[in-house]
C-alpha cells in the first residue's frame, strides 16, 4: 500500500529535470499523477512511463490552468496533490534586464504559482482538503548577482506561500514552500563542478531525487507544517566553511 494511495497530484514543469522526479516518487507511492508542462513529447513520455496522465499547460496562462484542471477533475474527480515546480532562470544584471524578460521570469515564477493556487483551491476544498508545494530555490532565501528578477519571483513565492496557507487553513489546505541550492538538472547543465559548492558544509551539488524525497514528506507526511519554508541546499545559506 502506497502513502499517497487514491490521491490525484499535479506536477507542473514534470517533463524533465526535478519535476520528473517529483513525479515519479509521487506515482511510486499510489498517486494518480498528472504531468504538466509546455515539453509535450518528453512530459508524455514521463507520464505514460509513471500510468499517469499528461496535460500542455503554460502556467504563465489564467486560460490553460483552468482547462487543464477542468480535465483533470472531469477525468479523476479532483484534486489533492499540486507541485508547483515549472521554472525559469535568466541570467542578467539588474541595471540591463529588458521589461520584457523581467515580465517572462515573473511571470512563470511567481504569476504561475499563484495561478496554480488559486485553479486548484475549489476542487481541493470540494475534496475535504490538499497540499500544495511551491518550489522556491535559495534565492527565496537571500540574493544572488546578476538573477535579480529571478530573485526577486523566488522571495516572491516565499510570501505568496505564507499568505495561502492563511487564506486556506481552514479549507484543510496546507501550502509549503522547497527552497534547493544547486540540483543537478538541466537548469544547471555546466555548472556541476564549477567551484561554487566547494565551501558549502556538504561540498556537492544536490541531485533531484534528494529534492523529489522532501517533497513526498511535505506532501505525506508534513501534517502539521503550513506556511513555512524547507531548505534543502548542502548548507548553503547557513554559511561557508573557511579554510584557515
Ligand atoms: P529545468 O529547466 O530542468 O525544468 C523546468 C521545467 O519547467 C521544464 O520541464 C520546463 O519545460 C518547464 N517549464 C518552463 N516554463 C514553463 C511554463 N511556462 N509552463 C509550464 N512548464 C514550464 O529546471 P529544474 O532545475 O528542474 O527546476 C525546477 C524548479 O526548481 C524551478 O522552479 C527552479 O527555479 C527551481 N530550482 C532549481 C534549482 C537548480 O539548481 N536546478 C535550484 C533552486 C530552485
Amino acid at each position: 500500500m502506497g502513502k499517497l494511495d487514491g490521491k490525484v497530484a499535479l506536477v507542473t514543469g514534470g517533463a524533465h529535470g526535478m519535476g520528473a522526479f517529483e513525479a515519479r516518487i509521487l506515482a511510486a507511492e499510489g498517486a494518480t499523477v498528472v504531468v504538466a508542462d509546455m515539453l509535450d513529447d518528453e512530459g508524455a513520455e514521463v507520464a505514460s512511463s509513471i500510468g499517469g496522465m499528461y496535460a500542455h499547460l503554460d502556467v504563465s496562462s489564467e486560460s490553460d490552468w483552468s482547462r487543464v484542471v477542468d480535465e483533470v477533475t472531469a477525468a479523476h474527480g479532483h484534486v489533492d496533490i499540486l507541485v508547483n515546480n515549472a521554472g525559469v532562470v535568466g541570467f542578467t544584471p539588474v541595471a540591463t534586464t529588458e521589461l520584457s524578460e523581467w515580465n517572462r521570469v515573473i511571470g512563470i515564477n511567481l504569476t504561475g504559482v499563484f495561478l496554480g493556487i488559486r485553479a486548484v483551491s475549489a476542487t481541493m476544498k470540494e475534496a475535504g482538503g490538499g497540499v500544495i508545494v511551491n518550489i522556491s530555490s535559495t534565492a527565496g532565501m537571500m540574493g544572488y548577482s546578476n538573477l535579480s528578477a529571478y530573485v526577486a519571483s523566488k522571495w516572491g513565492v516565499r510570501g505568496l506561500t505564507k499568505a495561502a496557507a492563511l487564506d486556506l487553513g481552514r479549507d484543510n489546505i496546507r501550502v509549503v514552500s522547497v527552497h534547493p541550492g544547486g540540483i543537478r538538472t538541466p537548469m544547471t547543465a555546466g555548472m556541476e563542478d564549477n567551484g561554487m559548492y566547494d565551501a558549502q558544509p556538504i561540498p556537492r551539488i544536490g541531485e533531484p531525487d534528494e529534492v523529489a524525497k522532501l517533497v513526498l514528506y511535505l506532501v505525506a507526511d508534513a501534517t502539521y507544517s503550513t506556511g513555512t519554508e524547507f531548505v534543502i541546499d548542502g548548507g548553503a545559506t547557513v554559511g561557508q566553511v573557511l579554510t584557515v
